[in-house]
């Protein structure tokens, strides 16, 4: 391919790291179409917006064109799936295509989900869907709107291909830029060569793209440890505090860079409840929205075992250091959550919620109460008019004792609505969007897009994007 436009794609990783790489193309589409593309991200990556609709730049994004210079592989990578360890999953269908410098000289990846069978297929048919593809385009792009480290979408191409799923479906090819692909799942695979120098690579890898903070430490992998700990502390007490449940947390679906990534069965809470399981694979619920804190602490441990033959010669003494890191995880997403909290509810930093929180929590989920409706509608209480929050209460009087307690302490108005969004990727909405576009249809989406990528913004004629769903939804379930 010879871009029209000036850009460079690096095989770093393929270089780097030759035994977790495969070299490897797309199957191609038989009937490329662009169903979206995020044109300011383009901008940022330096792709031409133009040059990419182009047949060759559809070529670049369903895996068939190379760019000269690049090695698009399969990477490989182990992991715990609900708890089982799988010791070779890897990229089934998906490729790296390499690494681009953006305009703000950052190292990011192109790749490519659902551009063919690979060696790590399995018995996976290597393709993936428009509605699939097309809802890890919307969360991203809104969990970045809500300033949320994530992966992000670039585009998806309709394939032309019919996909047998329950039904036959349009195939789709989704182009996918994360600050690196590198999982708690690829340092279990590396572990698991047995290889000391492919490990320490890894970690070098990793430190170099993600926490260059750890190299001058006196024990670089113990505080490469600690610096993905408290990234992924702050991350998941982010999805905490917007209520996003990420419904599959398998070792492989954890980064490493603490970028949120793999939104499967992912969903948005609706009524407060930590107990939410959306996923239709999920059946014991070990993915539920309030389980996520525990998850995460436990995939870092797994992180940390592979570790400690590069923390310290002697393995009791890594076990001891690695053990103590681990602690600092629940202090970390504690303090956190508890911080975001108190700025969800307008407080002074410093001031303690905790009572008040816990009382609130314990109020929405017995009442069902909608999670981003009570918190949007809190700058409006602060500002003396309750009635819009007492509504959102079976009976209205329930939640007065704790309305008035909470305004005793002179809630601030003014920053709450940058903390509370008004739109989230509501599921229902989701659903609309994702049925129409397999239709053919792209003006749903098109419309909650435009929502959910101002999220704290609130502008009239979004009505219908800031409330729950209507009763007759029903239990939501999704599938991936
Ligand atoms: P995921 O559940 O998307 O995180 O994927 C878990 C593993 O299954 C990864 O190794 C994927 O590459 C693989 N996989 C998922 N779907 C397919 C598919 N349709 N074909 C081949 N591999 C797949
Ligand atoms: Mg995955
Ligand atoms: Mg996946």
């Amino acid at each position: 391919l010879t871009p029209a436009t000036t850009f460079r794609l690096d095989n770093r990783f393929a270089r780097e790291l030759p035994e977790m790489a495969i070299a490897w193309t797309g199957e191609g589409a038989p009937g490329p179409r662009l169903l979206v593309l995020d044109e300011h991200l383009a901008e940022e990556l330096g792709l031409d917006p133009d040059w990419l609709r182009s047949a060759e730049g559809l070529e670049l994004l369903v895996g068939t064109g190379v760019v000269e210079g690049a090695t698009p592989v399969a990477q490989a990578y182990s992991g715990h799936q609900f708890g089982g360890f799988s010791p070779r999953l890897g990229d089934g269908r998906a490729l790296l295509l390499g690494e681009l410098t953006d305009a703000d000289g950052n190292v990011r990846d192109l790749h490519l989900k659902g551009s063919g069978r690979t060696p790590f297929a399995r018995a996976g048919d290597g393709l993936a869907v428009v509605g699939p593809m097309l809802r890890e385009y919307i969360v991203s792009q809104a969990l970045h709107a809500l300033g949320i480290p994530t992966t992000r979408s670039l585009a998806v191409v309709a394939t032309g291909r019919p996909v047998q799923r329950e039904t036959i479906v349009p195939g789709a090819v989704l182009a996918r830029i994360a600050s690196s692909h590198l999982r708690v799942g690829s340092f279990q695979f590396a572990s698991l060569t047995e290889d000391p120098d492919l490990l320490r690579r890894l970690a070098d890898h990793a430190i170099n793209r993600h926490h260059a903070s750890a190299a001058p430490s006196d024990r670089p992998y113990l505080a490469l440890l600690e610096a993905v700990i408290a990234a992924q502390a702050d991350l998941v007490a982010r999805w905490m505090l917007v209520g996003f449940v990420h419904g599959v947390m398998n070792t492989d679906n954890m980064t490493i860079s603490g970028e949120s990534i793999d939104f499967g069965p992912c969903a948005f809470l609706d009524a407060y409840d930590p107990a939410a399981v959306y996923s239709s694979i999920d059946r014991d619920g070990r993915y539920a929205f309030g389980n996520q804190p525990a998850i995460a602490q436990w995939n870092l441990t797994r992180l940390a075992e592979t570790l400690l033959p590069l923390i310290d010669d002697d393995q009791d003494t890594a076990i001891e250091l690695a053990t103590t890191s681990l602690r600092g995880f629940a202090a970390r997403y504690e303090n956190a959550w508890a911080s975001g909290m108190r700025a969800k509810l307008g407080l002074p930093e410093g001031s303690d919620a905790t009572v008040l929180t816990e009382e609130l929590l314990d109020l929405l989920r017995t009442h069902q109460v909608d999670y981003t409706s009570f918190f949007r509608s809190l700058s409006g209480a602060a500002r003396g008019d309750l009635e819009p929050t007492r509504g959102l209460f079976p009976h209205p009087v329930t939640a007065d004792d704790w309305l008035a307690r909470w305004s005793a302490q002179e809630p601030q108005a003014k920053l709450m609505d940058e903390v509370n969004p008004a739109y989230i990727p509501r599921n229902h909405l989701v659903e609309e969007a994702l049925a129409a576009a397999t239709d053919g249809d792209l003006a749903p989406l098109a419309r909650l897009m435009e929502a959910v990528t101002s999220p704290y913004d609130e502008r009239p004629g979004l009505e219908r994007y800031a409330v729950p769903a209507p009763a007759d939804f029903g239990t939501y379930r999704t599938f991936c």
